[in-house]
């Protein structure tokens, strides 16, 4: 075996300091439990602290063994941490917000994962104490699983976050949640709450209510056809399931959160789709043709700047 030289025990991993004494995290589901595997073994953290609701998701965090200490009181969990991590579903913000305020440490970051960000910034910023910083992010990564053996440490590699900090935020504490996100492999990006909720309108909440009412669809078939349908599923179809399996508080609280922009992006996809039915019906080959090439060309992008 080679011996190390200084040069290799100077690699980032080796040097890295924790960019946080003590991260809690609240909600072990997939994003949460995934950020722990991930500070953990990026050592982001020199502690994590991981608190849930459910009193089964606390039991199994403890037994897969990927926080430092669990603790089912909010109250208690947020004590003396300088960076707290709200990974519930964005319907639930607001109250745990409420419950954790008054017991945040002076000088604490206060940040949370949700998937829409108008809402969050409405929901949280109000109840965030004076002297605690407040920097709302977006990791754009995830699964159709959901709970905390679903997670996974390189979860965030490659992938964008999106860090949303809302106007006068303190430009040291977005730093650190900026660094935490690279720490744990994200490529990250600053954007207003507004272009955030229409951006993921687009890319991902139209899709997820395009999946979910496609499978509505096919399971309000007569029987027959019903079975059929499941049986010769193609790749089209099946994909569209594969994105209708995910978490259904999560995407109910989505939709009823980003009501505007989803609405709007909804609407401008029924345009479309009804000009793609008048050139199927009128038999205009030219305009089917293109749509399709658009969508190729999309693919190809995607594959191009490999977020595919
Ligand atoms: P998940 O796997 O369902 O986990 C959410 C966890 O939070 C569950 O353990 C849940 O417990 C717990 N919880 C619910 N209400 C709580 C409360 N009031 N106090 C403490 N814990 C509570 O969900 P996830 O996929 O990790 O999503 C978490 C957040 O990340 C959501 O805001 C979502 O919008 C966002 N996000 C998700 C994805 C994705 O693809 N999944 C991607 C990016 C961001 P119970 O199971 O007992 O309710």
């Amino acid at each position: 075996m080679p011996e190390l030289t200084t040069s290799d025990t100077n690699t980032p991993e080796a040097v890295a300091e924790p960019i946080f004494q003590r991260l809690v995290l609240i909600g072990l589901g997939l994003i949460g439990s995934s950020v722990a595997r991930a500070a953990r073994e990026t050592g982001a953290a020199a502690e994590i602290v991981a608190c849930d609701a459910s009193e089964a998701v606390c039991t199994r965090v403890a037994e897969l063994g990927i926080a430092d200490r669990v603790e089912a009181d909010p109250a208690l969990a947020v004590a003396s941490a300088d960076c707290v991590m709200l990974c519930v579903p964005v319907g639930a913000l607001a109250d745990v917000a409420a419950v954790i305020a008054p017991h945040l440490a002076p000088g604490a970051i206060l940040t949370d994962v949700g998937s829409t960000k108008i809402s969050v910034v409405r929901d949280v910023g109000p109840v965030v104490p004076a002297g605690v910083h407040f920097v709302p992010a977006h990791p754009l990564a995830g699964t159709e699983f959901s709970g905390p053996d679903a997670g996974f440490a390189t979860l965030f590699q490659g992938r964008y976050c999106l860090v949303v900090p809302p106007a006068g935020t303190d430009a040291a504490a977005v730093a650190r949640v900026v660094a935490l996100w690279e720490r744990l492999g994200a490529m990250v990006e600053e954007m207003e709450p507004a272009h955030h909720d229409r951006v993921l309108a687009v890319v991902s909440h139209l899709p997820h209510l395009l999946a979910f009412t496609i499978c509505g669809t096919a399971d309000d078939l007569a029987d027959e056809t019903r079975q059929e349908v499941l049986r010769f599923a193609a790749s089209g179809f099946r994909d569209f399931t594969r994105i209708a399996a995910s978490d259904p508080v999560m995407w109910r609280d989505i939709f009823l959160n980003n009501r505007e922009a989803l609405l709007e992006m909804l609407a401008r996809f029924t345009e479309d789709a009804q000009a793609m039915a008048r050139a199927i019906r009128w038999g205009d080959a030219g305009y089917i043709e293109d749509r399709v090439l658009r969508g190729r060309k999309i693919r190809r992008s995607l594959i191009e700047i490999k977020q595919a």
